[in-house]
């Protein structure tokens, strides 16, 4: 735990481990076509009121460490953030046992809503339903409105993650690796869905 410097959490990560955990989880998130082009936003709170954010329009594939954005919880985002930096900043503010947030747009679980079918965790093994005990939905809203980010932070406080018609998914977690194994258990029982009805 070279470098490390607590920042008051009795399970502080230091600021280098979370920069490079959310640029090795934005390449995973592209590799696994959760997000695609420069599509998605990822974070990881650093304090109690300030997280690392990824930039507004860069390919969540190629995150570089410095690119990361230091975002407070309170006042006006900084230039340059995601466009769904609202989005960030409610799901800590209202989650205070978040400690990471990734939003994502995942293909067969945007398809199983389209198609008017919900979620059946049942469909996933005990692992990954552990990981996803509930799976909230909220109403279709405008991309990167306020609207969108206090939903969906209304709807962490209750299911680790959350589906939102026509865009995407957003999951918080412990880490960023739990976020993201939240989004890929959700992908995984939405293509089994998928394959099952297909059948
Ligand atoms: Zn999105």
């Amino acid at each position: 735990m070279s470098g490390t410097w607590h920042r008051g959490a009795p399970e502080a990560v230091s600021e280098d481990a979370l920069r490079a955990a959310l640029v090795a989880a934005g390449a995973t998130l592209a590799r696994h076509q959760l997000v695609r082009a420069r599509e998605g936003n990822l974070s990881a709170r650093l304090s109690r009121d300030e997280i690392l954010l990824t930039p507004r329009d860069v390919d969540k594939g190629s995150l570089t460490a410095a690119s990361l954005l230091r975002v407070a919880l309170v006042g006006d985002p900084p230039p340059g953030a995601s466009s769904e930096v609202w989005l960030h900043i409610l799901a800590y503010r209202t989650v205070p046992s978040a400690a990471a947030v990734v939003h994502a747009h995942p293909p067969a679980l945007l398809a199983l809503d389209a198609a008017g079918r919900r979620l059946e965790t049942d469909a996933l093994k005990d692992e990954a339903k552990a990981l996803l005990p509930a799976v909230a939905r909220i109403g279709p809203v405008a991309h990167g409105s306020r609207e969108l980010a206090k939903a969906c932070a209304a709807a962490l406080v209750a299911a680790p993650l959350v589906v939102m018609p026509r865009h995407g998914a957003v999951a918080r977690g412990a880490d960023v690796w739990e976020a993201l194994a939240r989004l890929e258990a959700a992908e995984l029982a939405a293509t089994i869905m998928l394959g099952l009805a297909r059948a």
